[in-house]
């Protein structure tokens, strides 16, 4: 079962397994009554959430994970990176913007208040329910799924394989201001290319990214060599 949660701008995919519900990632702060909405359309109790994978501690993806903890006890799985950005509450500004059309989206952001990305750090009480994690320590944890390290969008990035389903954050992207499969703010060019050569090799059918919809793997190789001539615009 594959049950989205999210909203116009960001997906929280929610998957079954053998060890409960997992919610991969939550989306911006304030959005937490929609996805309570959303949970009981599909008829999910809260409890029933077992584990958020975060793929990254970035405000549209962290920004109600406070408020999924208290309402559940689940545990979060995520890369040792990722605990800082959650403690500090704010993405990192290194990098920058994949494209022009992607830098005036950001633009458009700030002038909205949303510049700074800030979002509520994770309390002190829910430290002890995060389970960081890379590839090889995720194996130890026995689940019939397979974690990808997929740095460059962020230093802390990983991706969920389950099957043939690639769950990949913002390793990629597909929909508006993006083009290419490509996301819209890249920290690292070189690691980035990487994670998609990673995620090429485990040959996964399809990839759902946290931004717009499941789109066929076959279009990373097909994307590859373009982001070769990718550059970079700095917001600071
Ligand atoms: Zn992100």
């Amino acid at each position: 079962m594959i049950c989205n949660l999210g909203t116009r701008v960001v997906n929280n995919y929610l998957i079954s397994s053998d060890v409960g519900l997992i919610l991969i990632d939550t989306g911006y702060a304030g959005g937490f009554q929609h996805f309570m909405k959303m949970l009981k359309r599909n008829h999910i109790q809260p409890g029933e959430i077992k584990y958020v994978f975060l793929t990254h501690a970035h405000d549209d993806h962290a920004g109600f994970l406070n408020e999924v903890l208290a309402a559940t006890e689940a545990k979060v799985i995520l890369h040792p990176k990722a605990v800082e950005g959650l403690k500090r509450g704010q993405n990192s500004f290194e990098g920058g913007c994949s494209s022009i059309k992607a830098w005036m989206f950001c633009q458009v952001l700030s002038l909205f208040g949303h510049g700074d990305h800030r979002y509520p750090a994770i309390k002190d009480a829910y430290l002890e329910r995060l389970i960081p994690t890379d590839s090889e320590r995720f194996k130890s944890l026995n689940f019939p799924f397979e974690v990808l390290e997929t740095p460059g969008h962020t230093a802390d990035h990983i991706a969920l394989l389950v099957r043939d389903v690639l769950f990949c954050g913002d390793a990629a992207m597909n929909g508006f201001p993006s083009s290419r499969r490509t996301i819209i703010w890249i920290e690292d060019l070189q690691q980035y290319k990487q994670s998609w050569e990673a995620m090429i090799r485990k040959n996964p059918n399809t990839l759902y990214p946290a931004h717009g919809k499941p789109f066929k793997a076959s279009d990373l190789q097909k994307y590859l060599d373009t982001l070769d001539h990718l550059k970079l615009y700095a917001l600071k």
